[in-house]
């Protein structure tokens, strides 16, 4: 055998000139079965029912790929599936359990070697290859297929999954992006992208000026219905980006510019190319990071407009069918061109819970599904179950999948309209314990649900939302008036406002902070904002402004790591209050509290006397930091998990510190949403909770039918578990002993 390296190389060469996945995964075969020198390389997947999909081969019968289903277990290929082990020998044919399959033609081939294929600790396929004559293959050959398989598995992980011909009912896992389960057909939203475009001779310079200013009316009208199709309420919270794109078009400077260089010979999308790229290269340089900002606006009119020159129209969505919008990225315009009433679900190949499409589609209140990687032949319609819960979508169910989720999606209707009848009632426990509900909220359009749920206040605003779904830093102005509404909503009632929490998972498209080998114990949170400290400083006036008059505003610190911190933040906030004090404005200090996220914290709560109001616990990223793992990371999620006793001993821990200073404690990540972590956490005697408007009514339910004197027996138990499947399925079971089974799924 040659050097493994290098032949292992000149494989992943000739498979990356792919312009397939199909293509792809031919090469795979055809490349090995060279590189091997055998006469047979074929690539199976598992489904998730354990059948061996025989994907491609070099060599045995072309009308068996892609058609060939082997049953789960059966034959050599499945004795390697199952026992996760390759097999080698040297005549097929006699082994016990060789299963013949006739459309394969493979009675000609004899000396056999496979290996499996494991991706996160599954079996997702088996690598075979195969020789005409009898013979073993050498250690050597097997250890450099065991080798090809690790590689190849890492491949496959997101090799685009077929759906025409072969299979039904593929399940396609991501990660959870907004939550609640949906059944509708699949729309692709399909990007070119204008910077992948060349420079070009112009044939008819006078017609492609003429083209170019039909075209800027064209986009134009094209913003102004997008705008309108949106609805009043997203359409405000988003309004920026459209604003921002009309403004550019209107731009004498930018129109000449593209005007100039078709008049330079330059065809219509290189002239569009060439000035984006000047314009955006032009505001990257400048020194205000909201000029600097502005550059993503330029970049994404760029391709609106490409776009729209190349003919991809608009979305038409014409059949009355509910549409599932699916594709690499989901753009605003996609949204707003889908029928909100027909709107079911969001499928994005790329991004993460909280990337830019997932905060949208919470706001809409539709399930979405971020992070699949690319899965191909959907731009047919195709029937989808889009589960945002579990962050997983299946394709072409069959029919008894289908009616256990619509019955699902039955149920849970039915279920959240009887407990509408809970809105006004108080969350107190059987044995007269009085729990408080807040509502997470960052958009605009989440105001309502909250208020109608019930919500005492909102126990998280997490305002890099409107910074998220902008194109640029918004100003104080535009701030204060995003901020007052929330306030105004909530009059009365504490609103508990977080500065800008960007960085890590959460990156602004026009600041990006990329150059972090860590981004997740990099720049983020508090502080990327004191060292950004003009941001702050007007982030924090906008909140004060905005809260004049209505006085329930209260502040929270993300991502405190030291006491430092707090200090600094407070001189800004006394610099802050006295500005404003000085320009005549009736500014009342706010109460200040931080979010207790970075494990580092937890034993520093005794210092946290006398400098903050209160502590909430975020606990997403307490989770993410204690059990080092990455909470957007398909790969890892199966072990992500927010009930894990080192999760739950710590909480004790924080309870118990907080409690001795007499702080109070909120808790406002995704625990607060799930039934079994909130049974656990009133027995530990957390009385704050904040989650989504959507799952208030939920938690309210449960509470109203437990006694925080059983939760305390429940959670003393639980801390005496190792492991968080324990926990789930004892908790679990004690809740569907409350007559609550809906609660757990
Ligand atoms: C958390 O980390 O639990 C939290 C509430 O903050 P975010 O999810 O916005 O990081
Ligand atoms: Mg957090």
């Amino acid at each position: 055998m040659k050097n493994v390296i290098q032949e292992l190389t000149h494989i992943v060469q000739a498979v990356s000139l792919a312009s397939s996945p199909d293509e792809q995964v031919t090469l795979m075969v055809e490349s090995i079965s060279k590189t091997m020198a055998v006469d047979v390389c074929s690539l199976y997947l598992v489904n998730e029912q354990g059948e061996m999909i025989l994907l491609a081969s070099h060599g045995l019968a072309a009308q068996a790929v892609r058609k060939v289903k082997l049953p789960a277990g059966k034959g050599l290929v499945g004795l390697v599936a199952s026992s996760r082990h390759p097999v080698n020998i040297a005549d097929a044919e006699q082994h016990p359990t060789y299963y013949y399959v006739a459309e394969t033609e493979e009675e000609r081939f004899h000396g056999f070697c496979a290996v499996p294929l494991v991706s996160s600790g599954k079996v997702i396929g088996v690598l075979v290859v195969q020789t005409s004559e009898k013979r073993q293959f050498s250690k050597d050959e097997e250890g450099f297929l065991v080798t090809l398989g690790a590689q190849l598995a890492l491949m496959l992980e997101n090799y685009e999954v077929p759906v025409d011909d072969i299979e039904r009912n593929i399940r396609v896992r991501g990660v959870k992006g907004a939550p609640g389960v949906a059944v509708g057909f699949s729309i692709l939203c399909d990007h070119g992208e204008l910077y992948e475009v060349a420079n070009s001779p112009c044939d008819n310079i006078e017609e492609a000026v003429r083209e170019w200013h039909q075209l800027i009316a064209e986009v134009s009208a094209q913003i102004d219905k997008e705008q309108l199709s949106l609805g009043d309420e997203v359409s405000e919270g988003v309004g920026g980006i459209f604003n921002a794109y009309k403004l550019l078009l209107n731009d004498s400077s930018f129109v000449g510019e593209v005007e100039a260089s078709i008049r330079e010979n330059n065809w219509l999308p290189g002239a569009l190319k060439q000035t984006i790229q000047y314009f955006s290269e032009l505001f990257l340089s400048m020194d205000d990071p909201y000029l600097q900002a502005r550059h993503e606006d330029i970049h994404h009119l760029g391709n609106k407009l490409f776009n729209v020159w190349r003919g991809v129209k608009a979305l038409e969505h014409d059949s009355q069918e509910d549409i599932v919008l699916m594709g690499r990225q989901i753009s605003i315009s996609d949204i707003a061109a889908a029928p909100a009433d027909r709107l079911k679900a969001i499928v994005c190949f790329s991004g993460s819970g909280l990337s830019h499409t997932a905060v949208l589609a919470n706001a809409l209140g539709i399930p979405a599904v971020m992070g699949t990687g690319p899965i191909s032949g959907l731009a047919e319609r195709k029937l989808l179950i889009v589960d945002g819960d579990q962050g997983q979508v299946y394709i072409s169910p069959n029919d008894l999948l289908l009616k256990e989720y619509r019955k699902l999606i039955l149920e849970g209707n039915e279920l959240t309209r009887q407990l509408q009848s809970l809105r006004l009632e108080p969350a107190v426990s059987t044995d007269h314990h009085r729990v408080d509900l807040y509502t997470n909220t960052g958009l605009l359009t989440d105001i309502s649900p909250g208020l109608n749920n019930g919500a005492q206040g909102v126990g998280l605003y997490r305002t890099e939302i409107p910074f998220l779904i902008r194109d640029s830093f918004p100003t104080e102005e535009e701030q204060v008036e995003v901020y007052r509404q929330v306030l105004t909503a909530y009059a009365g009632k504490p609103v508990y406002m977080r500065t800008l929490d960007i960085g890590g998972d959460k990156q602004l498209p026009y600041f990006p902070i990329s150059d972090e080998e860590n981004p997740a114990l990099g720049w983020r949170g508090i502080r990327f904002t004191l060292d950004n400290s003009p941001l702050l400083m007007t982030q924090v006036r906008a909140m004060l402004i905005a809260s004049e008059g209505i006085n329930n505003l209260h502040l929270l610190l993300p991502m405190v790591t030291s006491i430092r911190e707090i200090d600094e933040f407070k001189s800004i906030l006394s610099d802050a209050c006295s500005q404003l004090k000085e320009s005549g404005r009736k500014i009342k200090r706010p109460r200040l509290g931080i979010m207790i996220e970075v494990p580092a914290m937890i034993s520093q709560i005794g210092f946290l006397k006398g400098k903050v109001n209160f502590i909430s616990i975020g606990s997403n990223d307490l989770s993410q930091y204690l059990l080092a793992l990455d909470r957007n990371n398909a790969r890892v999620a199966s072990r992500y998990d927010h009930v894990h006793p080192a999760v739950l001993h710590e909480l004790k821990r924080i309870l118990v510190s907080a409690k001795a200073i007499n702080l109070p404690v909120s808790l406002c990540g995704e625990m607060a949403a799930d039934p079994i972590a909130v049974m656990l956490l009133l027995g530990l005697g957390l009385r704050t909770l904040s989650m989504s408007a959507a799952k208030l009514p939920y938690i309210k339910w449960l509470i109203r039918n437990l006694s925080i004197a059983q939760s305390e027996i429940i959670v003393e138990k639980a801390l005496k578990m190792d492991n968080p499947q324990a926990i789930r399925s004892f908790v679990g079971q004690k809740i569907k002993d409350l007559g609550l089974a809906e609660l757990i799924r």
